[in-house]
């Protein structure tokens, strides 16, 4: 695992450590909301928060933030476990769930109001709203503000037994109306939703509110440090107001640091606007290749180093920005290059016969499967084979050093070959090229390293698979900058799926397991899809060989 380097986070923590505090060790924890699918920008966090534990030889915690019961769901919460433990890491024994907290946070609630630090108020949302003043102007207070102890507590319990409506009451944090962070104004901390919870059942119908349940699900929980994002930073001060209103030590309680989210270019990071592509069948599902879901990514062929890599790479920063799609690609060929094998594949065939080599004849060719690694494989090699169409031009320019007729070019571990006849039919299209073989060329023969400026891929007719072969491309158009429009549904791209049914491969890719990466020579680098059987190949392309992320960093 690449080794965490230093952040701003890291040096915050150092300082508190260096003060004494934090005695019993480094505690984080990454609290999704299961209303969706992780996606990237996740991927951030979850490194950065299980990456700081590692890195202090501390914990941290998988916290289910389930406090909102209208959109949470079980399926996401099982898809978020395995996207986690995907990327490599572990939260061990410790999953919780906000939920699991629920009793205790009511008890946190009564403690508020038995210190009149809490008031149950009447206004409506909206009214609630209006009170609240603006950033010019202050607020207005509740004329509920001011209810006694005693009937607050009493009104908080008849909340809890269901004897009102949804909307009809709330419980609020009584600190200032004039605060100029509108946050600090009297925040909702408890409302009433009349709605069954995915884990609590009916238990409860009045729940905690967000910026209530977060801190004290960190206190409880005994992290360390919250590790959120920016917006988080106008939430900090009810934050410590509301772990200093209940007592919980400085030495020990948590401390929030924002960090900034993480933005790609041309790619979408909200969960509900990915819903949406799922739900209006945009793509195929939360794991369509095109989504930048982390089980979208997985399906696309990224690997977990590729996505670790990338997101140690970023590092960590203060101030909102846009990071280049290009170099998250870079970390994934990468990781690529090192450990998948090259094979030959030809996504457009054109057929080749090979005149002068005899129609039974064939040879199983070594071949190289990772220059890094070693390892060899044998290809056969027959009179008749494929190449891709775009390696051959009837009307080539000087400088096209593929094949043209009466030219020459190198077979990739195989023979030199001269175009002696193009083959075509009625309407004019090419069907086949004939070309002869230049026997003592292959590796090792006499004129193996005769001078030929071209080299192509190859496929054996007979002994080709033939493959269906998905090729993606973005899946929103995007201004100049990379940035997604808001109306990104408008935006979406018309040709980010392109579907190849008769490509030919080499034998060699058989039976492999979904998963399995393979670059093809001169196209890019290529995954089986899951929905691969034994009949019927299906590899998605993972990214080009292409690195622009490489050409960025060299000007
Ligand atoms: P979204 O805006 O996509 O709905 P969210 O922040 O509401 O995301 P949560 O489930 O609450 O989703 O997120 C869990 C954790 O992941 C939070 O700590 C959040 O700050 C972090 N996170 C979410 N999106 C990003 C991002 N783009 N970059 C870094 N961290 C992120
Ligand atoms: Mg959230």
């Amino acid at each position: 695992m690449a080794e965490q380097s230093s952040n701003f986070i890291h040096n915050a923590i150092d300082e508190d450590l260096k003060q004494g505090k934090y005695t019993d060790g480094i505690h984080t924890r990454f609290p999704p909301e299961p209303n969706g699918y992780l996606h990237v920008g996740h991927a951030k966090s979850i490194c950065l928060n299980f990456g700081t534990a590692e890195k202090y030889h501390g914990l941290c915690n998988l916290r289910l933030d389930d406090t909102n019961p209208t959109k949470e769901d079980t399926e996401y919460v099982d898809s978020i476990q395995e996207d986690i433990k995907w990327l490599g890491f572990s939260w061990g024994d410790r999953k919780f769930y906000a939920s699991d907290y629920f009793d205790q946070l009511f008890d946190f609630a009564v403690k508020l109001i038995e210190k009149g630090l809490a008031y149950v108020d009447d206004l409506s949302a909206e009214e609630i709203k209006a009170y609240r003043g603006t950033l010019t102007e202050a607020g207005k207070e509740s004329p509920y503000r001011n209810r006694s102890v005693a009937e607050n507590l009493a009104l908080f319990q008849r909340m809890k037994a269901g004897e009102f409506a949804d909307g009809e009451k709330v419980l609020r944090a009584k600190i200032d109306m004039a605060s100029p962070n509108i946050v600090m104004r009297d925040p909702v901390i408890y409302r009433i939703a009349h709605v069954a919870h995915h884990r609590t059942g009916d238990k409860w119908c009045i729940y905690p509110m967000y910026d209530f349940a977060h801190p004290l699900s960190d206190a409880i929980e005994g992290i360390t440090h919250s590790i959120c994002t920016l917006e988080f930073e106008i939430h900090r001060p009810f934050y410590d107001w509301l772990l200093d209103s209940l007592d919980f030590d400085p030495n020990t309680r948590p401390r929030q640091i924002e960090f900034a989210r993480l933005n790609l270019t041309n790619t979408v990071t909200s969960k509900r606007k990915l819903r949406q592509l799922v739900e209006e069948h945009y793509v195929s599902g939360w794991d369509d290749p095109r989504m930048p879901t982390i089980c979208g990514l997985r399906r696309r062929g990224y690997t977990p180093a590729a996505i670790r890599n990338f997101c140690e790479e970023i590092g960590v920063a203060k101030a909102d920005s846009l990071v280049d799609v290009a170099m998250l690609e870079h970390c994934v060929r990468e990781d690529l290059n090192e450990h998948a094998n090259r094979v030959m594949a030809v996504l457009h065939p054109l057929k080749v016969v090979i005149t002068n080599y005899p129609e039974d004849k064939q040879e199983w060719l070594l071949a190289d499967n990772n220059p890094m690694h070693g390892g060899t494989r044998f290809v056969p090699f027959s009179r008749e084979i494929w190449i891709d169409r775009d390696d051959f031009l009837e009307d080539a320019p000087k400088k096209f050093f593929r094949l043209k007729p009466g030219g020459e070019v190198r077979l990739k571990h195989a023979y030199i070959i001269k175009c002696d006849e193009v083959i075509k039919d009625a309407a004019g299209n090419i069907t086949e090229l004939h070309c002869t073989a230049d026997p003592d060329s292959k590796t090792g023969g006499p004129t193996a390293n005769r001078k030929i400026k071209g080299t192509i891929q190859w496929v054996a007719a007979p002994t080709a698979l033939d493959a269906e072969v998905r090729l993606y491309d973005c899946l929103c158009e995007t201004d100049e900058n990379g940035n997604v429009p808001s109306d990104f549904i408008a935006a979406l791209n018309k040709n980010s799926l392109e579907v190849i049914k008769d490509a030919k491969i080499e034998p060699s890719v058989h039976l492999t397991a979904a998963g399995t990466h393979y670059q093809f020579l001169r196209i890019g680098y290529f995954v089986v899809d899951p929905d691969t059987t034994p009949e019927h190949l299906v590899f998605n392309r993972v990214v080009g060989l292409r690195d622009t992320w490489a050409k960025v960093q060299n000007k």
